[in-house]
């Protein structure tokens, strides 16, 4: 039996039959992989807190027909102050949902399980907006995979857009590009919204930058970049 030894963090766990869990892990070698732990429901068991939701661990795994189950596994890092707090967990349970509707079990996730950690090590940590961190979460995720806009500049006119002069660009998501102020009656109503110079410097800011430092800026409202987040994923989870 060949034993596989990843670091990881649970992304969701269902009960199996009476007393074993399948837990989905997003590791650092296997990528996302689901795993049977045995008797991880008894109050005896060595996996109780490494198969709980959110629980970063060292785990040993072994492949038996086809499924991976729990050898052992030693926890690192529990996040505990985020499991009690009933609204951060709620911001964390919404972003291990779009990992898990954006990625494949076995795809390397190397990346996007260093950008989880940041993440909730900010919403832990750092006295940071929580709408700052859940939407540069999203834009760089989508970024990772491939998503983001690629241009800075109008898509109509080639005018450069970032840190220009003017107050608003025009996202238009259908196509994915932005427009300036002069292009933007070009695209219909319905296929833009329109976000301030500030928040669009941002986005580019998250798109280009290491992951280490998504969160290392600052707006005086993140109204815009909510909705460039919102808007940006529905965009994204529709075409995929
Ligand atoms: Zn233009």
């Amino acid at each position: 039996m060949k034993l596989i030894k990843v670091k990881g963090i649970v992304i969701r766990e269902v009960t199996y039959k009476d007393n074993d869990k399948i837990i989905t892990i997003l590791t650092d070698g296997l990528g996302k992989v689901s795993a049977i732990a045995k008797g991880a429901k008894k109050t005896n068991s060595p996996f109780l807190a490494s198969s709980q939701f959110l629980v970063y661990s060292e785990f040993v795994l072994y492949q038996n027909t086809g499924y991976y189950y729990l050898n052992s596994a030693e926890s690192i890092n529990t996040f505990y102050n985020l499991r009690v707090d009933l609204d951060k967990l709620q911001i964390v349970f919404d972003m291990t949902k779009l990992i898990n509707m954006v990625t494949d079990e076995n795809q390397d996730c190397e990346k996007i399980l260093k950008l989880f950690l940041n993440t909730i090590y900010a919403l832990d940590k750092l006295d940071k907006d929580s709408k700052l961190v859940v939407n540069a979460f999203k834009i760089k995720l989508f970024s990772l995979l491939g998503f983001a806009p690629r241009q800075d500049k109008c898509a109509n006119c080639s005018k450069a857009l970032l840190e220009s002069e003017e107050d608003f660009v025009y996202y238009n998501y259908v196509d994915n590009t932005f427009l300036c102020e002069s292009c933007k009656n070009t695209v219909d109503n319905r296929s833009k919204i329109q976000i301030s110079m500030a928040t669009y410097n941002a986005i580019f800011y998250i798109i280009r930058s290491d992951l280490k430092k998504i969160f290392s800026f600052e707006l005086k409202s993140y109204t815009d970049l909510e909705l460039f987040g919102q808007v940006f994923t529905d965009t994204v989870i529709s075409g995929l």
